[in-house]
């Protein structure tokens, strides 16, 4: 039998993120000997597992190569796991390929399931599916997705790992992050808003309105919290010259070569619903589109309600609902 370690780091306010407590789950229901390993400033007791491994201090609080590899080092040695899993963070990503290395292991990122014996994941940008296995042992898997976490009772066996650290080069003096209204994406948000590229086509009076288009995308998230996507075409608009939506980036676009967020519900408007974006949409449970064509994409199976009208007028209605 496998045995599986799970490993997750805190964050920056000391606790362990959504997506890391969905990798425990995910471990959970395979068959194995599961063991977790937490690193951090300061980590709590986690039920429902047989051990923890735990390395903890000051230094474990910020990510930092060194510091992480040291201590996936020393917990991946104490618990002797031949599968290693963890959510695939941009510390994770850049620390456990080096531990993995010198464990002489391999690594697999960007894994979207793993079944306990099999990783699967998508290359070519979601176009083809792959099946991997692998006979190396420890295999270190970064995944993408997991399932929903639940908490369980009982407090597991804690052990307190030591971990000789290299001298510490690099010192985290802070972060630089957008303001928070300039940060549309929010991957915990109840409802995913998509704007496609009709916003910023010519309406019924003959003339674009890119800049009251502007205003009531941003008047409804400021509003609603809601996280917001967007159509490959409406980013690529700004490589093609085009009156754009300032706020959007390719970091929005949603579908085959974008995101495919996990929202509970979505509203699309002005997006046409061509297959390549709705395959952004399938972890997105309850779907509505906005769209003054009633023969668009959406209407074709794939939104559980398309309102046929005009989005620049319901979204200002919706704003004044909302008191925006
Ligand atoms: C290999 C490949 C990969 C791709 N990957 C992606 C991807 O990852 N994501 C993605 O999104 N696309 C992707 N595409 C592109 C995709 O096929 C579509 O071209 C794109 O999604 C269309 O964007 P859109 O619906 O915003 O624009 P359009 O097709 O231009 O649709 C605009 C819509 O707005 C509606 N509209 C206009 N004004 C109003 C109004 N006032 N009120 C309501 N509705 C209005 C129109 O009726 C129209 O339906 C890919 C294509 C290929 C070939």
């Amino acid at each position: 039998m496998e045995k599986i370690l799970v490993l997750a780091h805190t964050e920056a306010d000391g606790t362990l993120s959504k997506p890391a407590l969905e990798v425990i789950e995910g471990a959970r229901a395979l068959s194995g000997d599961l063991v977790l390993g937490l690193v951090g400033e300061k980590v709590g007791p986690l039920g429902g597992v047989n051990k923890v491994f735990v390395v903890e201090g000051p230094e474990f609080a910020q990510g930092r190569y060194a510091t992480d590899a040291a201590a996936a080092e020393a917990i991946c040695r104490a618990a002797g796991a031949s599968i290693v899993m963890a959510q695939g963070t941009s510390r994770w990503m850049r620390a456990l390929p080096g531990v993995a290395q010198r464990l002489n292991g391999r690594t697999d990122t960007h894994v979207m399931a793993f079944n306990g014996g099999c990783a699967t994941r998508w290359f070519y940008r979601q176009r083809i599916e792959a099946v991997l296995t692998r006979g190396e042992r420890p295999w270190f898997l970064l995944l993408d997705s997991g399932l929903p976490y639940k908490e369980r009772e009982g407090e597991a066996a804690v052990e307190r790992v030591a971990v000789n650290l290299p001298p510490l080069r690099t010192r985290v003096s802070g972060f630089a992050v957008p303001k928070t209204e300039q940060q549309t994406i929010r991957p915990d948000a109840e409802l995913l808003l998509v704007a496609g590229a009709g916003w910023t086509k010519k309406q019924k009076d003959g003339q674009a309105h890119v800049e009251e288009a502007a205003k009531l995308i941003l008047g409804f998230l400021a509003a609603s919290r809601a996280s917001l996507g967007s159509s490959k075409s409406l980013v690529d608009l700004s490589g093609e010259g085009q009156a754009v939506l300032p706020f959007l980036s390719h970091l929005n676009q949603v579908g085959q070569t974008g995101a495919t967020p996990r929202h509970p519900k979505g509203l699309a408007t002005c997006c046409h619903g061509e297959e390549p974006h709705v395959v952004g949409w399938r972890f997105i449970q309850e779907r509505r589109a906005i769209n003054l064509d009633a023969n668009c994409g959406w209407s074709r199976g794939k939104a559980d309600v398309l309102y046929v009208a005009d989005a620049f007028e319901v979204m200002a209605k919706l704003n004044q609902m909302l008191g925006g």
